[in-house]
C-alpha cells in the first residue's frame, strides 16, 4: 500500500471504531472540522492529562489556568495577529483550487528528500554490510544531482521567506514546474496574503456591536493574566503558566485529516524568565519536551528538531519538534523564545504596567518568555497513525491492532463473559465493579470471544479479561495481552495490580 492509501485506511478506521467523525456528517460534513467519538475523546483526554500533569505536577513553579476564547479585540492588535497572522495563498486558474504557496514549495522539497533517501536505501541494499552512507551521499551522481536541486530551491525559498518576497514564491513554483494536483497545470495567480483569524460580533445591536476574534492561539490568554497569576500565586521568576484550550484558524489548505483543522486544541505553556537567560531556558525546554515525547515509547527515531531559519515577528529562537507522520516529518510542537514582545506590547496597548520586581536584582523588568506549544489533535494523529497495524498471524489470518501506548489507550480492559448465561454475566459484572473506579473498562457479551478480541484489538485495549465456567469455582479469569496475544490465568483479586502496572499514567510520568 502507498502512504496515501495507508492514510485512507487510518481515516476509515478512526470513523468505524468511534475515534473521529467528520463534523456535521449528516449534512455532508464541514471542511477541516472533526468531532471526536467515544474512543477519540478518551484518547484525547489521556494525552491532555499526560501533558497537564507533566507540566503542573512535575514542576512546582508551573501553574495552570483556563482563559476564555473571547478576548478584548485590542489583544490581537497588541499581539500582531491583526496585521501579521497571514498565509501566502496562490490559486490555480484552471481548477480554481487554492493552495498555500509555502506548502507547495515545502512539499516539492520533501519529494526531493524522499528521492535522495530512496537512492540511499538502494545503495544500502546493494553494498550490504560495508555501506558508508556519508561517502555514498558525497559521491553518488543521482544523489548529488538531486541534492544540488534541493539546495538551490531551498536557498531561494529561505531568501524569499526572509524578505517576504511573494512574487519570488510564485516564480519558484513556476520554475520548479509545480502543478496543481487537480488540473495538472502551472497556471497560477499571484500570491496574496490572507488573515487566518475568524471574526464575529459581540453585542445586541449592529451599531453597538464589537468585532471580536475567536482566539487563534491560547497563549495570549496567558499573557493577559500574567499579573493576576504572578500576584495571587506569589510566583517568583522563573515560573510558568500552562493552559489547554481551543484555538481557531481559517486554514485555507485544510488537508491531512486532523493535522490541520479550523477548530483545534492547543496545550501551551509560557515560561517567564529574566532577560538574558532565554537561550539557556530555550535549550532546557527543547530537551524537556523531546523527553516527554520519546517517553511515550513510539521510537526516538520518529522525532526530530527543525530549527527555524525565518523567525516569527516575536521570536529570537524557534524550533519545531517534528514527528514522522504517514505523510513525512511534520511539525507536532513549536518551542519559541518570544522575548518580551507580548508582555511589552500588552503594556503599551493597555497602558498597564506589566513588570516583575526581582528581589535578587533589586530591579524591575518585563519578563522574557519561552513558550512550548503543541496541538492536541496532532498528538492524537501521531499516536493513531503510529499505532495502527495489520498483523499476519501464524495461522495465516490477519488481525488489525491499534497498539496505542497502554497508558494512553481509551479502554484499559474489556470484561467478557464467555457465554451470556450460567451466572457468567453476573460474575463479569462483579469484575467490572471491581475495576471501573480505577480504569475505563468495557463490558461486552455479544459475539464469539474471537470476534470480541478483534474488536478490542481494533480500539487498542491492552487487556481482555474472559470470565468462564471455571471462574465461578476458582475465582480466576483469563487475561489476554493485546500485543503478545498471550493468555494467563489470574485471580480476580490480583487484576487491579496487574492492569495498573501497565496502564497507570504515573508510570510514564515517573520516567520523566
Ligand atoms: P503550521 O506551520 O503547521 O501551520 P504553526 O507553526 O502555525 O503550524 P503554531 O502557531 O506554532 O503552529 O501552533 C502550535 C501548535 O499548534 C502546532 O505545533 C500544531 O501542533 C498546532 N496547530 C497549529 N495549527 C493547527 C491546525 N490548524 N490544526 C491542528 N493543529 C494545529
Amino acid at each position: 500500500m502507498t502512504q496515501d492509501e495507508l492514510f485512507k485506511v487510518l481515516v476509515a478506521h478512526c470513523k468505524e471504531y468511534g475515534f473521529i467523525f467528520p463534523s456535521s456528517e449528516i449534512y455532508d460534513g464541514l471542511a477541516a472540522v472533526y468531532d471526536y467519538g467515544q474512543m477519540g475523546v478518551e484518547l484525547k483526554n489521556n494525552i491532555k492529562q499526560y501533558w497537564w500533569n507533566a507540566m503542573t505536577r512535575l514542576h512546582e513553579n508551573i501553574v495552570g489556568i483556563d482563559s476564555c476564547i473571547f478576548m478584548h479585540p485590542r489583544i490581537w492588535e497588541a499581539s500582531g495577529h491583526v496585521s501579521a497572522f497571514n498565509d501566502p495563498l496562490i490559486d490555480n486558474k484552471d481548477s480554481k483550487k487554492r493552495y498555500r504557496a509555502d506548502v507547495l514549495i515545502e512539499d516539492y522539497l520533501g519529494k526531493i528528500e524522499e528521492k535522495v533517501n530512496k537512492e540511499v536505501e538502494k545503495g544500502r541494499k546493494k553494498f550490504g554490510e560495508g555501506f558508508d552512507e556519508a561517502q555514498f551521499r558525497a559521491t553518488n551522481p543521482n544523489v548529488l544531482r538531486e541534492q544540488a536541486k534541493w539546495d538551490e530551491v531551498h536557498n531561494r525559498y529561505v531568501a524569499a521567506e526572509k524578505a517576504s518576497d511573494f512574487a519570488e514564491y510564485r516564480q519558484i513554483i513556476i520554475d520548479c514546474g509545480i502543478v496543481c494536483p487537480i488540473s495538472g497545470t502551472c497556471n497560477w495567480t499571484d500570491v496574496r496574503q490572507f488573515n487566518l483569524m475568524f471574526s464575529t460580533s459581540m453585542g445586541s445591536t449592529s451599531e453597538g456591536a464589537n468585532t471580536i476574534y475567536l482566539r487563534p492561539e491560547t497563549a495570549q490568554g496567558i499573557f493577559v493574566n500574567y499579573l493576576n497569576v504572578q500576584k495571587t500565586g506569589r510566583m517568583k521568576i522563573p515560573f510558568g503558566i500552562a493552559q489547554i484550550g481551543k484555538a481557531f484558524r481559517n486554514e485555507i489548505v485544510a488537508r491531512q485529516f486532523i493535522f490541520r483543522m479550523r477548530e483545534f486544541e492547543q496545550m501551551e505553556m509560557q515560561f517567564f524568565i529574566k532577560p538574558g537567560t532565554e537561550l539557556d531556558w530555550f535549550a532546557k525546554w527543547k530537551e524537556n519536551r523531546m523527553k516527554w515525547h520519546v517517553n511515550i515509547g513510539m521510537g526516538a527515531e520518529n522525532y526530530r528538531f527543525h530549527d527555524h531559519e525565518k523567525l516569527a515577528h516575536y521570536a529570537n529562537a524557534a524550533t519545531d519538534i517534528e514527528f514522522n507522520f504517514p505523510f513525512g516529518f511534520k511539525e507536532l510542537e513549536g518551542i519559541h523564545s518570544r522575548t518580551n514582545f507580548d508582555l511589552g506590547n500588552h503594556q503599551k496597548f493597555s497602558g498597564k504596567k506589566i513588570e516583575y520586581f526581582d528581589p535578587e536584582e533589586g530591579a524591575a523588568y518585563t519578563p522574557y518568555v519561552v513558550e512550548t506549544s503543541i496541538g492536541v489533535d496532532r498528538m492524537v494523529l501521531a499516536v493513531l497513525s503510529h499505532s495502527l497495524h495489520e498483523e499476519q498471524l501464524e495461522n495465516g489470518e490477519t488481525r488489525v491492532v491499534m497498539s496505542i501506548p497502554a497508558p494512553l489507550a481509551p479502554v484499559k480492559a474489556a470484561v467478557l463473559p464467555l457465554v451470556k448465561k450460567d451466572g457468567l454475566p453476573e460474575l463479569a459484572q462483579e469484575v467490572m465493579d471491581l475495576l471501573k473506579y480505577d480504569f475505563n473498562c468495557q463490558y461486552e457479551e455479544k459475539d464469539s470471544i474471537g470476534k470480541r478480541y478483534r474488536r478490542q484489538d481494533a480500539i487498542g485495549t491492552p487487556f481482555c479479561i474472559t470470565v468462564d465456567h471455571d471462574s465461578l469455582n476458582d475465582r480466576c479469569v483469563t487475561v489476554r495481552d493485546r500485543d503478545t496475544m498471550e493468555q494467563q490465568r489470574v485471580p480476580i483479586a490480583e487484576l487491579r495490580a496487574l492492569i495498573d502496572a501497565k496502564v497507570n499514567l504515573n508510570n510514564l510520568l515517573r520516567n520523566l
